[in-house]
């Protein structure tokens, strides 16, 4: 099984810098002394794709060192910052120009300081970016948490992300221990909705077949908000895993609480991954209702399952002069015809005003 290239997330720190209304991370800080080290990201498995993130990887000053070890592991990485800590960005990128940067911005500059909680935010993010073009960086974009707060810049945003030839990656709330949090919710689904539908039409207008299949993605995530069973299977742990700065290899980062198929500084790779806790945790991956709808899991599940959004796509592309609508998705329809009321919507949601987060820290 562990011959097969994987697809990774490496959590290097849950130390950060920002103070995101949507992510209490930062309060559950990891100690320096505890994150995963170059010893254990030597026992990785060959990946096809690995992504690095946090907290904010770029509080780890060997950050450096770590990616040079996952090269050797790795055909393709894709580091997710914040952007705050340009020079050293710029410094990384020198080494490693073929690598991708995704720099967070949660909208235009007061909604983005705002939700982010970092004074000079957007600014610097930006400058980041645009420093990183200015280099010849091509795999550069932003990624954006959508949200009632900043559905209204999502489409500016994209544009901004046009104009300066960048990749644009959306998401929207999920709770999880790993953002220690359960309260996250969309409150004004048909606004927040009908910004995706501007995005997606945006997108399939394109001459880009990558943008087509991001609208889908899109799709997905309207689809995701009204709290919808998942549109692809999930199949996190089969061929994907994510490990945390403590070395715990786990399914992805979307389960309420943490679950654990083994610690790499204890075991070998091949040990862990073919290991019966390993596999109690793919039968409960299996049974796993929380139909979160993140790039980690639903990007190698658009590859696995290809004809599935290719189909999609083809239906959208081919009625020139009709354009997407988010009433395509039952549940939208029946919202709006009063069908099914506000209160229904958000129990099929994973917030839960009651709950106490698990941090995702050892105990
Ligand atoms: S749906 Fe998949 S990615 Fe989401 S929490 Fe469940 S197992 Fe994890």
């Amino acid at each position: 099984m562990a011959s097969r290239k994987l697809n990774g997330t490496v959590i290097v720190t849950y130390r950060c810098n920002a103070r995101c209304t949507m992510c209490n991370r930062y309060k559950a800080p990891s100690r320096p002394e505890d994150e995963i080290g170059i010893d254990t990201i030597k026992k990785l498995p060959k990946m096809y794709f690995t992504n690095i993130t946090g907290g904010e990887p770029f509080i780890r000053e060997d950050l450096k060192d770590i990616v040079r070890e996952l090269y050797k592991h790795s055909d393709r990485i894709v580091i997710s910052t914040n952007g705050y800590f340009t020079e050293r960005i710029i410094d990384l990128c020198r080494e490693f120009p073929q690598i991708g940067i995704r720099i967070s911005i949660e909208g235009l500059e007061k909604t983005n300081n705002e939700i982010r909680g970092l004074e000079n935010g957007f600014r610097r993010g930006y400058e980041t970016l645009k420093e990183l073009r200015a280099m010849g960086m091509k795999d550069v974009g932003f990624g954006m948490t959508v949200q009632d707060r900043n559905a209204p810049d999502l489409v500016p945003l994209y544009r901004i992300s046009e104009e300066m030839g960048m990749e644009f990656a959306t998401a929207s709330l999920h709770n999880s221990f790993y953002f220690v949090e359960a309260k996250n919710i969309i409150h004004d689904r048909p606004m927040v909705a009908a910004n995706f539908e501007a995005l997606v039409n945006e997108l399939l207008k394109s001459s880009s077949p990558k943008k087509w299949f991001r609208a889908y993605f899109n799709h997905g995530l309207i689809n995701y908000i009204y709290g919808q069973p998942r549109l692809l299977p999930c199949d996190m742990s089969f061929d994907t895993f994510f490990i945390d700065p403590y070395s715990d290899v786990m399914p992805c980062n979307g389960t309420k609480d943490k679950l654990v198929m083994g610690n790499l500084n204890r075991q070998d790779w091949d040990e862990l991954w073919s290991s019966p806790e390993a596999e109690k945790v793919r039968a409960a991956v299996r049974k796993c209702d929380r139909q979160c709808w993140m790039i980690g899991s639903v990007s190698p599940a658009m590859h696995k399952y290809i004809w599935n959004p290719a189909w999609w796509v083809l239906r959208h592309k081919l009625r020139p002069g009709k354009k997407y609508s988010m009433y395509e998705i039952p549940v939208v329809r029946d919202y709006r015809d009063g069908k099914v009321t506000k209160d229904q919507l958000d129990a099929l949601s994973t917030c839960d005003r009651s709950a106490v987060a698990n941090d995702g820290l050892k105990k």
